[in-house]
């Protein structure tokens, strides 16, 4: 037996694995501060401070003098850089880009509009030339792209890589969306829901990050929920996990687009909404109804209110089942906050289990409507560092 106890190499072994911590944080959030890093990967500053010299000595990071958050910061990077990936979430309107080393570090970005019901052709083809166009603008050379993900607003079945439910999103129908952008980028495309997509980004860095248990929701056009699970976002088995936009609330409600009847999308969704108020201000798109539910029109607000009673009760299943400690809220229609938060924490306390409603708060996204587009960029980068030369 070993006199001196501790074996000399249990020490070193320990180190090298903070080091890949370091580094992994590095590759999948882009460039970070010390704070960062230890927040990231749970090591302590000291500890961070100690791995980021000898990385540095050993000409694996690189540090730089950035401003973050209004404040001077040395960052911390791998050297020459692990390359760039791009994040692309489809709306039903318009389709939003970034491109950057990771979620914290988007160089450039790009919103077009889109027309309703576009086509998966067109918006692909649109797709690849503005990821080629970031590129050019930010002279980045094409050979530096590493990885991209791609948000669909609709349930996608990772087995097939297809849209997994043809009438949410006709103009996509049996189309192999990931294998096409590939084919167009030459690089690996992973390919998600964007209700997914906005939770991972609020978990990495957003209003969940440090939750195990969580949900986010996501209202726009649609409804849909990321689901948390153990700190990572819950796919299910084949990818649509979180379809609570297609969850029954009233079995003998309206026919959903999705082909059944009730969903929470029916009552919620921007026609439904849209439709509430059309006898008083003919048809509104979205953005305008919440511009004027903000701006204190009666039947706006009352139009907003009354989604978040309907969300709050499909809430309140999520929290039964799942025990959240966190559910967060984004997408346009979160854009009214309490207006609609409120509603939604009542409709949780009225149907929810006394004690899974207590330990839950329900809080407002913190990233905003672009979410999802910071959460494909974290997608792309985990995609990337899997794939990188050694
Ligand atoms: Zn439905």
């Amino acid at each position: 037996m070993n006199s001196l106890g501790r074996a000399p190499g249990s020490q070193a072994s320990l180190r090298a694995a903070n080091r890949g911590r370091v580094l992994e944080a590095l590759d999948r959030h882009g460039p970070l501060t010390q704070v960062e890093i230890a927040a990231a990967t749970g090591l302590s500053a000291a500890s961070v401070s100690n791995l980021v010299r000898d990385l540095v000595a050993d000409r694996e990071v690189e540090t730089s003098r950035a401003v973050r958050n209004g404040r001077r910061a040395a960052l911390v990077a791998p050297v020459g850089g692990r390359g760039v990936v791009a994040g692309v979430a489809f709306g039903d309107r318009d389709v939003r880009l970034a491109l950057g080393t990771g979620p914290r570090d988007l160089r450039s970005r790009v919103r077009l509009p889109l027309p309703p019901d576009h086509v998966a052709d067109e918006g692909l083809s649109r797709a690849a030339r503005l990821v080629s166009d970031m590129l050019d603008s930010t002279g980045t050379a094409r050979t530096d792209l590493r990885a991209v993900a791609l948000g669909l607003p609709a349930p996608v079945d990772s087995v097939s890589g297809h849209v997994g439910s043809e009438a949410i999103l006709p103009g996509w129908r049996g189309v192999a969306a990931a294998r096409e952008l590939e084919t167009a980028l030459g690089v690996p495309v992973v390919l998600d829901n964007t209700a997914n997509l906005a939770a991972q980004g609020e978990l990495v860095c957003g209003a969940l990050v440090g939750v195990r248990h969580g949900c986010h929701l996501k209202t726009s056009h649609g409804i849909g929920a990321g689901i948390v699970l153990d700190g990572r976002v819950h796919r299910g088995s084949a990818g649509t996990a979180g379809e609570i936009g297609h969850v029954t609330i009233d079995e003998n409600g309206p026919v959903c687009r999705c082909g059944n009847r009730g969903c929470l999308d029916t009552f919620v969704g921007s026609s439904a909404l849209s439709s509430a108020v059309a006898v008083t201000h003919g048809h509104l798109a979205l953005r305008d109804l919440v511009a004027r539910a903000l701006a204190g029109d009666p039947g706006c607000r009352r139009v907003v209110t009354d989604a978040g009673r309907h969300i709050g009760v499909a809430v309140a299943g999520v929290v039964n089942l799942l025990n959240p400690e966190r559910v967060s809220i984004g997408g346009t229609l979160a854009r009214t906050g309490d207006l609609l938060l409120d509603p939604i924490r009542e409709g949780v306390e009225r149907c929810a289990i006394p004690s899974a409603a207590a330990s839950v708060e329900i809080v407002p996204g913190s990233l905003g409507e672009d979410a999802d587009v910071v959460g494909a960029m974290a997608v792309a980068a985990e995609r990337a560092s899997t794939t990188r030369p050694a």
